[in-house]
């Protein structure tokens, strides 16, 4: 008889998006005639630079000329893009990465949650708590928890995020051996100084740990002195691998482009405490299960490195950034506590209520449309998340509905 994962079992319903689309579904179908403006989901609303475009016009008339047609890629990347990005977002910062340490994949998303099979299964793991979802129940699907109890799985090491601390969490209490870190957060917009990540380092250097770094929005950074790498750090090399996307840098959600840092010089042990570098294992995980990221996406994602090209991305985030500050400026006068929103697209609001309450609120008396965060964790409870990615002028309407609602 064939068997399931029971694993699987385990998860829970991811009913944080579907309930939005639901609530929102049920309150245009109430009220037709209102224009409901959606500040919840993380997708980007600019187009590709134009650099980008170009690049992807070019790429593809090279694949239908037998001359400059392509095949299958090199498993880890073209070394025209990991170049780039080694010189460009690492070796320009006083990051040592080269770029055979580079791995271009299709996405974040999967690399998050790919990775943890190179490690063992009885590995105590610490994932902050609110937090972007996949680093969870990826563990969950690969049997590292229990059964899920009021909103948590046993056997995880939660690293709570609040108020007192700024959502920022402080070091695990007991020993760890694989730490989820994401800066500038999602959900919480919330940013970490050199000083905090060189403890999150140590503890990892002390503890024979390995920190996965997720810096997917690190081109929301502005304030020079906040890192973008956690490689800026003394000692990352040797228990960091990082994450990057070029998703929300250059509006790639749909084109598909991403990669992972993975130094030569990081380690795991085995249970008789032999060294094994993580490069080596990720390289077989990916060369056996992944053909690599598509040619001309490929150039095209070489093309964000070009002049015109980082001028034209900088001038998309900063977009988003002038929506992120109009929000914090807007909800901050209304005497609401919020962080975020400054080097992040994501503003993240203390509701003073039930955080579903103060979305039902915003959607029936604004029609604006933001993510609970108590979806995010028991840690986002009384909290919402407000996104930055839409139209300036769209954002300008919301807040101005949302002051008039609350005034009431
Ligand atoms: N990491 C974080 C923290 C995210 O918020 C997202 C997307 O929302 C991703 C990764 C996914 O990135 P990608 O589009 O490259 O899969």
């Amino acid at each position: 008889m064939i068997k399931i994962n029971e694993n699987y079992l385990k998860l829970q319903a991811s009913y944080l998006f579907a309930e939005i689309k639901n609530r929102t579904a049920a309150f245009q179908e109430a009220y037709p005639d209102r224009e409901v403006i959606k500040l919840g989901i993380g997708d980007v609303t600019r187009p590709l630079p134009q650099a980008c475009i170009q690049a992807f016009h070019r790429a593809v008339d090279e694949m239908a000329d037998d001359k400059t047609f392509r095949g299958y890629g090199p498993e880890q990347g073209y070394m025209f893009l990991r170049e780039k990005i080694a010189k460009d977002d690492f070796q320009a910062r006083g990051a040592d990465i080269s770029p055979e340490e580079i791995f271009i994949s299709d996405g974040a998303k999967c690399d998050n949650g790919n990775i943890q099979e190179i490690f063992s299964r009885d590995i105590k793991i610490a994932i902050p708590d609110p937090v972007y979802p996949v680093y969870v129940d990826t563990n969950v699907m690969a049997g590292r928890t229990g059964s899920h109890n009021e909103g948590r799985y046993d056997g995880i090491v939660y690293l709570e995020g609040s108020r007192e601390n700024g959502f920022i969490p402080e070091l695990p209490g007991e020993k760890v051996d694989l730490i989820y870190l994401c800066f500038p957060n999602n959900p919480t917009g919330a940013t970490i100084s050199k000083s905090r990540l060189k403890e999150w380092v140590d503890f990892a250097i002390e503890n024979k740990a390995i920190i996965l770094y997720d810096a997917a929005y690190e081109s929301f950074i502005r304030d020079d002195d906040l890192p973008k790498s956690i490689y800026e750090i003394d000692g990352a090399r040797e228990v960091a691998i990082e994450f990057r996307s070029f998703s929300k840098t250059a509006g790639f959600t749909g084109v598909r482009c991403a990669f992972t840092v993975v130094p030569k010089t990081c380690v795991a042990y085995t249970r008789n405490g032999e060294k094994h570098p993580l490069h080596a294992l990720w390289y077989r995980r990916q060369s056996t299960k992944f053909n690599g990221v598509s040619y001309p996406v490929q150039r095209v994602a070489e093309a964000v490195y070009s002049d015109e090209g980082k001028l034209q991305t900088k001038e998309s985030i900063d977009y988003y950034l002038k929506n992120a500050a109009l929000i914090r400026k807007e909800i901050s006068a209304l005497g609401f506590e919020c962080i975020g929103g400054e080097n992040s697209p994501y503003i993240w609001i203390d509701g003073r209520s039930d955080s579903w309450k103060f979305f039902d609120l915003l959607l029936e008396k604004a029609s604006v449309v933001c993510t609970p965060g108590a979806g995010f964790g028991k840690c986002g409870q009384g909290y919402i998340r407000i996104s930055a990615f839409n139209e300036y002028d769209k954002v300008e309407e919301a807040m101005a509905r949302i002051k008039e609602a609350l005034k009431a």
